[in-house]
């Protein structure tokens, strides 16, 4: 079933038509290309030696900032196209620090845990854990989002439920101040640094090490859908239930159809005729995977129990192909299941050879025209927040990930609402004509504000510095950089760095 979306104009029609045909007989097989050496696993690990002399390399760039008169700010010299994030912060006048640590240091089977770089990316580090039977206790989706973007921006998952967002999951990490000093932190050793990372998007310090717990993993996912009919009781579903299941999310097709699914891994199957290879070529995006699953569902009267069993890998990567329902939303016909039979071997796209493949205009023109946002809000505010998303934009499908936040990091902490939040995924183009993207975001924005929500910084944020100050816990942050005046000259403010934006 393809996506809701308002009709197309003759003229947006053929600039569809061109860029599929440039998509897949141009951008397809280079990003692919790409991908070959980009997200290869073959030389991806390094020594704890070799790693402290990267280090030092670190440290002689902030010092030769230092001895040069600690002139303008710092920022790592990752460029623009290799971040997720939509807009891509203006680093002219920067002074840049190549932080180019990409590997795995250790993987300590005995003691569980995993010693990596903050360069690695998760499409890397599933693959090498799997095969190795392990995982991490939250697992970012997309397969280029990196450690070090995860912990130092945002990131959660269907197992967020359990551990918080990626950040809470983490046991220690390392870091090289504004001073060029090195610092281990976690909660026992320099704490103040260890609470003030999370989120602060490259302005506490460089993140050189990441120190993860490990959990053997099974072979499959084992996935129950559930459909249901209204947000009120998805909630009450997900409440009784989730704290049952290793892994949760849902979709919302409509304010009347909800998909959850309740994850736990498994190396048996109890019946193999479930298994589905969801990442093959010819397959459907998985958001349309499940929605046949709910058509199926709800036309047999069978709306009770159904199960599948993934892959573990395709299931981490589920989402990857479509991007969500972002590449079906800008070219519905890359959802085609005869484009997809010829040509779905070029998902997933890695999206850092899209961003450098594609001007940046086209990527102003997506955002004028689709909202891409994360908002978290509470779940006891989420059939609210929801039904004013409803008149407000009518963006289907949602992706909802319920998410416990605990408290290592600057979203709210667990004394709001017990940490009990929801991250809605909207990602589409409202169906409802008439208001620019940008006053509706305003709107829900302001909802959120009052709400004791957040929202992702790496998307368009419309709130001024103090609003969306209010919005974060910021008092860890904050005490570092009032306690440090090296800090405050190396790196801008956070919410100032939000807002320093690529036009
Ligand atoms: C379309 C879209 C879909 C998304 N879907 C998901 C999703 O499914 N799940 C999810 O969890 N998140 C998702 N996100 C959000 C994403 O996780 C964040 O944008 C994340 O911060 C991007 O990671 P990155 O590796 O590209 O980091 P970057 O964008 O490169 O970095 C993020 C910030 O961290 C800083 N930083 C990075 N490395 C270091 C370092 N070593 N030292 C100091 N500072 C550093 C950078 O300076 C930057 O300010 C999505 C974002 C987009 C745009």
């Amino acid at each position: 079933m393809a996506i809701k979306q308002p009709r197309r104009s003759i003229l947006r029609s053929i600039l569809d038509f061109v860029m599929l045909i440039v998509l897949l007989i141009f951008i397809g097989p280079c990003v692919k290309i790409f991908n070959y050496f980009n997200m290869s696993t073959r030389n991806c690990y390094t020594t704890h030696k070799r790693h402290a002399k990267k280090v030092e390399n670190v440290q002689a760039q902030v010092r030769r900032w230092i001895e040069g008169g600690r002139k303008g700010h710092m920022c790592t010299a990752k460029p623009g196209w290799k971040s997720f994030s939509i807009h891509k912060v203006d680093k002219r006048g920067f002074y840049k620090v190549e932080v180019d640590l990409n590997d795995i240091i250790e993987i300590d089977v005995e003691n569980k845990r995993l010693i990596v770089e903050p360069g690695m990316m998760m499409g890397q580090l599933t693959k090498i854990l799997t095969d190795k039977g392990f995982t991490i206790p939250v697992v970012p989706e997309l397969d280029s989002l990196t450690v070090g973007g995860l912990i130092c921006g945002a990131g959660c998952e269907t197992s967020s439920h359990h551990y918080g967002v990626f950040a809470d999951a983490v046991t220690s990490f390392e870091l090289v101040t504004a001073d060029g000093d090195v610092l281990n932190c976690s909660e026992t050793e320099n704490s103040d640094y260890f609470y003030a990372v999370s989120h602060s998007y490259g302005t506490i310090g460089f993140l050189t090490s990441v120190s993860i717990p490990l959990i053997p993993a099974g072979k499959y996912m084992q996935i129950e859908y559930v459909h249901v009919d209204s947000i009120p009781n998805a909630v009450k579903l997900m409440q009784q239930r989730n704290k049952n299941h290793a892994y949760v999310e849902g979709i919302i097709y409509s304010m009347t159809d909800v998909m959850l699914m309740f994850g736990d891994m498994t190396s048996n199957p109890s019946d193999p005729s479930r298994i589905n290879y969801i990442n093959r070529w010819y397959k459907p995006f998985f958001h349309n995977i499940v929605e046949n699953v709910m058509s199926r569902m709800k036309s047999s009267k069978n709306n009770a129990k159904y199960i599948e069993y993934f892959p573990l890998r395709d299931y981490f990567h589920r989402h990857s192909r479509g991007m969500f329902w972002q590449f079906e939303n800008t070219l519905p016909a890359l959802s085609n299941p005869l484009i997809m039979l010829v040509f779905g071997w070029v998902h997933p796209l890695n999206i850092h050879a899209v961003w450098a493949l594609f001007p940046n205009f086209f990527y102003r023109f997506i955002t004028r025209i689709q909202l891409l946002q994360d908002f978290c809000v509470p779940t006891v505010k989420l059939d609210e927040f929801l039904q004013k998303c409803d008149t407000i934009y009518k963006v289907y499908p949602i992706w909802l990930c319920p998410v416990k936040l605990q408290n290592r990091s600057m979203a709210k902490t667990p004394a709001v609402y017990g940490g009990d939040y929801m991250d809605l995924g909207f990602y589409g183009t409202p169906i409802n004509a008439g208001r620019s993207i940008a006053d509706r975001i305003r709107e829900c924005e302001q909802y959120v504000l009052k709400n004791n929500g957040f929202l992702g910084l790496y998307a368009d944020v419309f709130l001024n510095k103090e609003d969306l100050r209010q919005m974060f816990y910021t008092i860890p942050y904050d005490k570092v950089r009032q306690a440090s005046s090296s800090c405050r000259k190396a790196f801008p403010d956070v919410f100032d760095k939000a807002m320093r934006r690529i036009k």
